[in-house]
């Protein structure tokens, strides 16, 4: 018998911790327990990836009948209902937060709907009042949207709250140039809201490409996104108070950007002043301007485990925290905050604590998609950091793709590899086109395997299709 209740108990039921919790149950027949505060899925499911992609795709139809109609048929433009979208987008978190239930039932994993701390290296208290004690923690309690720190921030919504819009906004602003920032200004846009983006620095998406952070740019303010670099908000105030009466009105800026201009209309609930100037009204703000570890009032500080930047937990390459029985994995940690990562690491913790395998998580060349008009795809270095670390060839075309093309589309796609001069091994791939996310997994395979150049030159190109320019490409464009 045990001198615990459990062998693991895992605190939070998104992606990493239930798939721990299954495997360490399920495979590795240990004895398991989940805490999970809100909804089972957690992020990805509930408030991040599945319920965004399925708005990415709700906001692609909107064009569709144009490019049909280019194509020869007879299609109207339709009209978008978010009732209409928003009760099967309900309906179908509800089903898969079911299947996650039942997949930890199934592999043996007990589970508590209450939230749980940490009180010492092998106990853990729930909001029920139990306490539950345990060989190994698992803390894979996920991050949260942040508002930025100004006055007024709360008139702003952040991610979670626009799953749950009873009605859309006609005239959004978007404060941030992340991905989730830039994914949400084409769905928005897409499904009939106007949107306003600001972000402070020179250019949108940071950290990725910079050309094709350039073309994205190009392209979303193409399609009718009013993006506004090296912009931000001064003050915000709700339309009808003296405060944003103070600020007084700018109806030639309104009216530049195609508002409504009289005081009579312009009745939106939030009055926005901006570094250029301008002063607008939107009828809704979102922020989306970073997230924040979930470790506020977990315990872990009083057990000597340090919090690094962001609050987020240090752990080694093992995942193991100062503490040796509580490890920690997937957003909390702020390592790569993405869905597949989060698994891996929980995958990793399984290995390393019940298979005797120890398991460090390998976080080199993750392949990963960004959702917007058209969509970047991309594994490995960019140009810009490969170049500070060797000399490299650039193999990069752009063009306006068939499809596109046929139907008179200004759109145009990128394909681009980055070479080493030393070694011919490509360091880095990057897709800015429609299903780049689904090409990038496949080349990723061959980043990943460490493929040269002339590997790539060596695969005979798929015809007619927009990624055989990715082993067509002859010449370098430049060498760095
Ligand atoms: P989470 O999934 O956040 O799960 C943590 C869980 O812990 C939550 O359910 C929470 O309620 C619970 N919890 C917290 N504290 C406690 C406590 N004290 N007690 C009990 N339970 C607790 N990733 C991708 O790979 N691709 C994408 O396209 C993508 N899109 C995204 C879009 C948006 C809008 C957002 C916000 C995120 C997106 N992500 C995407 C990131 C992805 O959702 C996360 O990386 C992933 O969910 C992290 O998993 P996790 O297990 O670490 O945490």
């Amino acid at each position: 018998m045990s001198e615990f209740d459990y062998d693991l108990f895992v605190i939070g039921g998104g992606s990493g911790g239930v798939r721990a919790a299954r495997v360490a149950a399920g495979e590795a027949g240990a004895k398991v327990a989940l805490a999970e505060e809100d909804r089972y899925g957690g992020t990805c499911v509930i408030r991040g990836c599945v319920p965004k992609k399925l708005m990415v795709f709700a906001s692609e139809y909107r064009d569709m009948p144009t490019a049909a109609r280019a194509y020869g048929w007879d299609i109207p433009d339709g009209t978008f209902s978010w009732d209409a979208f928003r009760a099967k987008l309900n309906a179908e978190l509800d089903r898969l937060e079911g299947v996650y239930r039942k997949l930890l039932a199934g592999s043996g994993v007990e589970t508590f709907d209450a939230r749980a701390t940490v009180k010492d290296a092998h106990t853990v208290v729930l909001s029920t009042g139990e306490e539950k004690t345990a060989k190994h923690i698992l803390v894979a309690t996920g991050g949260r949207p942040v508002r930025p720190d100004m006055p007024n921030a709360h008139l702003g919504m952040v991610s979670d709250d626009i799953f749950h819009l009873e009605k859309l906004p006609q005239r959004v602003l978007i404060i941030g140039g992340g991905y989730i920032a830039c994914e949400f200004a084409g769905i928005l846009h897409g499904l009939g809201c106007e949107v306003t983006q600001f972000y402070r620095g020179a250019q949108i998406l940071r950290g990725f490409d910079e050309e094709a952070r350039g073309l994205i740019a190009d392209a979303m303010k193409d399609r009718g996104i009013d993006l506004h670099t090296g912009t931000t908000i001064v003050e915000m105030h709700c339309v009808g108070t003296p405060e944003a009466d103070a600020m007084g009105e700018a109806p030639v800026e309104n009216a530049q950007y195609g508002l409504k201009t009289d005081k009579a209309d312009a009745n939106g609930p939030v009055r926005v002043k901006a570094t250029n100037g301008t002063i607008r009204d939107f009828d809704a703000v979102f922020f989306a301007t970073g997230r924040r570890p979930n470790t506020d009032g977990l315990g872990l500080e009083a057990l000597g485990i340090e919090l690094g930047r962001n609050g987020a937990v240090e752990v080694d390459e093992y995942s193991q925290t100062k503490v040796p029985s509580i490890y920690a994995i997937g957003d909390v940690t702020d390592r790569v905050n993405l869905t597949p990562v989060a698994i891996r690491e929980g995958m990793a913790f399984v290995n390393t604590v019940f298979h005797g395998n120890p398991t460090p998580v390998d976080h080199d060349l993750i392949p990963s998609a960004v959702f917007t008009q058209p969509e970047l795809g991309t594994v490995g270095l960019t140009e810009e950091e490969a170049a500070e670390q060797e000399e490299i060839e650039v193999y990069a075309t752009s063009f306006r793709p068939m499809q596109t093309a046929f139907a008179d589309g200004s759109g145009r796609v990128m394909m681009k590899l980055i070479v080493s001069k030393a070694n011919r091994t490509v360091l880095g791939c990057h897709i800015v086109a429609p299903g780049a996310g689904e090409m990038i997994q496949l080349a990723g395979i061959a980043v990943k395997m460490g493929a040269t150049k002339e590997d790539f030159d060596r695969t005979v190109a798929v015809h007619p299709t927009m990624s055989e320019e990715i082993v067509t490409m002859r010449n370098p464009t430049r060498t760095v």
